[in-house]
């Protein structure tokens, strides 16, 4: 297991040499529970918590993708950052030019970076007869119930579970 601590420090570092200004009262979390989300940053009056998957301090995650999330987390306690637009981004691109970082900015990321063998696995699969669209779910709802009811989102075919 990575040291969380670690990694934060060394972020807030890089920003604090580019001038930079976070928030320093922002709690780190590791979020064991976490399957899709890499990371999340909250705001609670003045304070920030940021938590970040477990799945990324694991010695088999990529490091790289570990300091990219903790930089773009960080990035929403800086002033008027809370979205991935505007002063955001500017901030991102800076970093990743002088910290050879790749902070992406798309929302946080999708499950496809967390590793295979430490995603959770969907109970769920529901298929479009007409195009082969597969849809994933991890909870129980009316779609893995009753897929006859609804319709395929790409083609509009009918679904059915895998
Ligand atoms: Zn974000
Ligand atoms: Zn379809």
């Amino acid at each position: 297991m990575r040291d969380l601590g670690k990694y934060a420090a060394e972020a807030q570092g890089n920003l604090k040499k580019l001038k930079i200004k976070y928030a320093e009262n922002t709690e780190w979390k590791i979020n064991t529970r976490a399957k899709t989300r890499l990371g999340v940053c909250k705001k609670t009056g003045d304070r920030y918590v940021i938590e970040i998957a477990a799945a990324l301090l694991d010695e088999s995650a990529a490091e790289g993708e570990l300091k990219n999330t903790v930089m773009h987390e960080l990035l929403h306690t800086c002033r008027g950052c809370m979205n991935h637009t505007g002063r955001w981004r500017e901030l991102a691109d800076r970093v990743n030019a002088a910290c050879g970082l790749s902070v992406s900015r798309t929302t946080e990321r999708d499950k496809a970076e967390i590793p295979d063998a430490l995603a959770a696995k969907p109970k769920y699969r529901i298929v479009c007869t007409a195009c082969g669209a597969v849809y994933e779910r991890f909870r129980r709802s009316r779609l893995t119930d009753h897929p006859e009811m609804y319709k395929c989102g790409r083609c509009r075919g009918s679904l059915k579970k895998a």
